[in-house]
C-alpha cells in the first residue's frame, strides 16, 4: 500500500495548512443543506490534533477525526440549536450532535474535577473560514484498529502521520498527558491537606 491510499483525514491528506496566530475566530456549521446548526467561536482553537479514538466524529472514509479545544465561554450556539442532541449522556465528553446529519458540533465536559473541564472540543473542518490552528500531533493512533483498520496497515499509517509532521501517540501527546498527571497530583495533595 502506498502512502497516497491512506486517508488520514481530508484536512491533512494534502498537507498541513498552517494556522494564523491572528485569527479571531469564526463559525462552524453541520452538514445539513437546510437549517444547519451553527456555532460561533471567539478566538482561535488550541491543541488541534487528529484522533483515532472510536468516539470522536469523523468524516466518512477518514481513519481519524480532527479535533481542537476552545474555552467553553468562547463558544455559542448561534443557529438551529434545537437540532442538537447529546450522543451519550453517560460519556465524560458530552458530544452535541445534529440529530439530522449526525455531525458533532461540540463536545463538553460537565465534570468540574476533570483536567479538561472548561474546554470544549470542536472540529474546525466544519468552518468555511481559514486560519484555525493547525493539527500538531496524532492521538490514540492504535485505536483505529477498534474501528476496523487492519493491524497490518499500522506501520504505514504511522509512517504517513510522521511524513505529515503529526507525531503518532497511542494516548494523548506528552504535554497533555503531563497536564492530566499534574491535575491528578494536585487533587491528591488537596485531599491530603
Ligand atoms: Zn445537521
Ligand atoms: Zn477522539
Amino acid at each position: 500500500m502506498n502512502d497516497q491510499t491512506i486517508r488520514i483525514h481530508p484536512s491533512v491528506d494534502t498537507g498541513i495548512r498552517h494556522g494564523d496566530p491572528a485569527f479571531a475566530g469564526g463559525r462552524l456549521h453541520c452538514n445539513c443543506a437546510e437549517n444547519p446548526v451553527e456555532i460561533t467561536i471567539t478566538g482561535n482553537t488550541a491543541h488541534n490534533h487528529v484522533c483515532g479514538c472510536t468516539k470522536c466524529w469523523k468524516p466518512s472514509g477518514a481513519l481519524f477525526s480532527m479535533v481542537a479545544v476552545v474555552p467553553r465561554d468562547n463558544l455559542q450556539v448561534t443557529a438551529n440549536g434545537d437540532k442538537l442532541r447529546v450522543v451519550d449522556p453517560a460519556a465524560t465528553i458530552q458530544r452535541h450532535a445534529c440529530r439530522d446529519c449526525g455531525v458533532h458540533m461540540f463536545g463538553r465536559i460537565e465534570n468540574k474535577d476533570h483536567p479538561f473541564y472548561g474546554l470544549d472540543f470542536v472540529h474546525t473542518e466544519l468552518s468555511d473560514e481559514e486560519g484555525w490552528s493547525a493539527p500538531e500531533f496524532a492521538a490514540f493512533v492504535s485505536s483505529i484498529i477498534e474501528s476496523g483498520a487492519s493491524p497490518d496497515m499500522m506501520p504505514a499509517v504511522r509512517a504517513r502521520l510522521r511524513e505529515l509532521g503529526l507525531e503518532p501517540y497511542d494516548c494523548l501527546s506528552p504535554p497533555l498527558m503531563d497536564l492530566i498527571a499534574a491535575h491528578v497530583a494536585k487533587s491528591r495533595s488537596a485531599m491530603a491537606a
